[in-house]
């Protein structure tokens, strides 16, 4: 059977109607693997929150098997969301898992290569929208009917999932690291590791978020937000954590990218190694880190050429 799906796990955690049927692809349980040379090249003990080897192959499976499964419990026929690639693969996944549909509205272009075969190898409603701001509108509208659940971050179910993984790394670690690095799109993920910590209630890490300087135009596809859902929150986080969003320029992202690759054996998605792009540019020093990973790089083999 190997490890129990996160929302098992973690049920006294999370809130799931009692006795719902957990939608499960085995998410969560993800390595926490240390990663000593480019430890050394930054002077810290540094960690890597391996996310890509979730299911689908990000972090997004963490809040996925949340609120879907509340969804199935909740007698929705389908699901809907607004995505870039890694939100709708995700979904699509589970909600193929539940036998549920699911419609996703994408923005023209720049959706990776790999995301999108995900969600179409699946059976998922895929559909093209002029811009993310129109196609996450048109899935809220979906929402607002009655017909579909969306599942986009501003489910608060995904967070309460994604928050499972600063579980993991305090029961790994035996406390939390004294630095969290991570890649800041919308936010959403930043708000997440904040409220498990807290939850934790043994200590909040300080947040280095990795944002893209150019967030309209970076290759990083599934970091480029013009608007950060949860800006607000997030901002609060990292400034309550003593932490700080390092803004990090395409070549920053790729040359950390390129790091782990070759250094660390890791290869994940450009935008998952913004984190360590944040890292390389303003050296946390002596202290223990932990890089959350977020993706793989099977997503998208196009930015290797
Ligand atoms: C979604 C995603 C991000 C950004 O996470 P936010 O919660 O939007 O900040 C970063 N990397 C990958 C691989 C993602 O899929």
């Amino acid at each position: 059977m190997g490890l129990r799906p996160l929302a098992e796990r973690y049920a006294d955690r999370l809130p799931l109607s009692r006795g719902a049927a957990i939608v499960s692809l085995g998410e969560g349980s993800t390595p926490l693997l240390s990663a000593p040379r480019i430890g050394a090249r930054l002077g810290t003990e540094l960690f890597l929150k391996w996310e890509g080897a979730n299911p689908t192959g990000s972090f997004k499976d963490r809040g996925m098997t949340v609120a879907v499964t509340q969804a199935l419990a909740d007698g929705a026929r389908a699901v809907v969301c607004a995505s870039t690639g890694n939100t709708a693969a995700s979904a699509a996944a589970y909600a193929a898992r539940a036998g549920l549909d699911a419609v996703i509205l994408q923005p023209e272009g720049a959706v990776a290569r790999g995301k999108l075969a995900q969600a179409r190898a699946v059976g998922a409603k895929v559909e093209t929208r002029s811009s993310f701001e129109e196609a996450l509108a048109e899935a809220q509208e979906l929402e607002a009917r009655g017909t579909h659940v969306l599942v986009n971050s501003l489910n608060p179910l995904r967070l309460q999932g994604q928050k499972t993984a600063a579980f993991e790394i305090v029961e790994e670690l035996g406390a939390p690291p004294e630095v969290l690095a991570l890649p800041y799109g919308g936010g959403g993920n930043l708000c997440a590791y904040a409220l498990g910590f807290g939850e934790e209630g043994a200590g909040m890490p300080r947040l280095v978020a990795g944002e893209a300087a150019n967030r309209p135009g970076t290759v990083a596809s599934a970091i480029r937000i013009s608007e950060p859902a949860h800006a607000e929150a997030a901002q609060r986080a990292v400034e309550e954590s003593g932490g700080s969003v390092v803004p990090v320029d395409d070549a920053a992202i790729l040359e950390a990218w390129e790091l782990l690759a070759r250094e660390e054996g890791l290869f994940c998605e450009p935008s998952s190694a913004a984190g360590l792009a944040a890292l390389l540019a303003d050296p946390p020093g002596d202290a223990r880190v932990v890089c959350v990973i977020t993706g793989h790089g099977l997503k998208d083999p196009d930015a290797v050429a």
